[in-house]
């Protein structure tokens, strides 16, 4: 069996395609959807991401700020900007790009960040909210997964889905959409035993480990549907997420690639929460 590769590239541009007709369409009602992203230090691969939010948003048509600072940045001023950044009634989404320097507090960052500005997804109102399947912003990498499952025209419901990783970026939100889709969700981390024993048991079979190539042939059961979150350079330097593709592929139905996968429809989830935002304010203003 070779596997039908999900290209995660070709749904984000269909998907960015609508919402860039979706803001025209505002934007001639006087809604311009704007995000403000925070960059904190020079970590190349936040830059790197920084900079597909941009194009992003070049692209679909919405107002961006980026705001680069250096890492000496104390935490106070930080808070201050996010602040200023909740009054700003051009800015919809406010996004601070992770990780943030080590005498900077992520969890007091996020939660300075208003839930309805909170176009990650990260904050305890939307994560709450997401938990009790309530109106939320779906946090962006585990929507944008189970979007792709979901436009492979493959079934989830009553389905076994296994998740390896249980950060409360990816991980645990994944599982949780999952488990609201009608999966039987089983969660694997770095303590479980016999790893190859539990995903062989997935229809579906999400990776978000952040170890390049660890999930080989062997831990997959023939026909899986197979998604491939990390991203990883291997010892020569290529870029590879955390399933070993070229065996994987002779055995999963369904795979998506690194690069090319989850990491285009991340970015396109911000675009659609942000476009989202910008709509609630308006029809909360048309209220008032
Ligand atoms: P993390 O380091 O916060 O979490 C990794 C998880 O893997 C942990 O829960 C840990 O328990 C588990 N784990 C570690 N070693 C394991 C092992 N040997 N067996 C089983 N489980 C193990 O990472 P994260 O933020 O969740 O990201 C995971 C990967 O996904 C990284 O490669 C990251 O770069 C990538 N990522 C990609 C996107 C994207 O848009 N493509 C977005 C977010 C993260």
């Amino acid at each position: 069996m070779s596997a039908q590769i999900i290209s995660g590239k070709e749904v984000a541009a269909e998907i960015r395609a609508a919402l860039r007709e979706e803001v025209t369409q505002l934007k001639e009602q006087g809604i311009h959807p704007g995000l403000a992203v925070i960059l904190i230090g020079d970590d190349p691969a936040s830059h790197s991401y920084v900079k597909g939010k941009e194009k992003a948003c070049q692209e679909i048509g919405i107002y961006s700020e980026v705001i680069r600072r250096e890492a000496s940045i104390t935490q106070e001023e930080l808070l201050k900007m996010i602040e200023g950044y909740n009054k700003n009634p051009n800015i919809h989404g406010i996004l601070v790009q992770l990780p943030l320097p080590k005498h900077i507090s992520e969890k007091a960052v996020i939660d300075a960040i208003s839930p309805e500005k909170d176009v990650d997804g990260f904050t305890p109102v939307n994560v709450g909210n997401m938990l009790i399947g309530d109106e939320c912003y779906l946090p962006c990498t585990p929507h944008g997964i189970i979007e792709l499952i979901k436009r492979s025209g493959r079934e989830m419901e009553g389905k076994h889905a296994v998740v390896i990783g249980r950060s409360n970026i990816v991980g645990k939100p994944v599982a949780m959409l999952l488990l609201q889709e009608n999966a039987t969700v089983t969660i694997a981390h770095s303590r479980t035993q016999d790893l190859a024993s539990i995903t062989r048991q997935a229809d579906i079979l999400v990776v978000a480990v952040g170890r390049a190539e660890l999930i080989r042939a062997e831990h997959v059961k023939p026909g899986a549907v197979v998604i491939d979150v990390g991203v990883n350079r291997n010892e020569v330097g290529k870029l590879v997420g955390d399933v070993h593709f070229e065996s994987v592929k002779d055995v999963a139905s369904f795979l998506t690639p690194v690069p090319g996968g989850v990491g285009p429809m991340t970015i396109t989830m911000l675009m659609k929460n942000t476009v989202d935002a910008a709509k609630k304010l308006a029809r909360t203003m048309q209220k008032q």
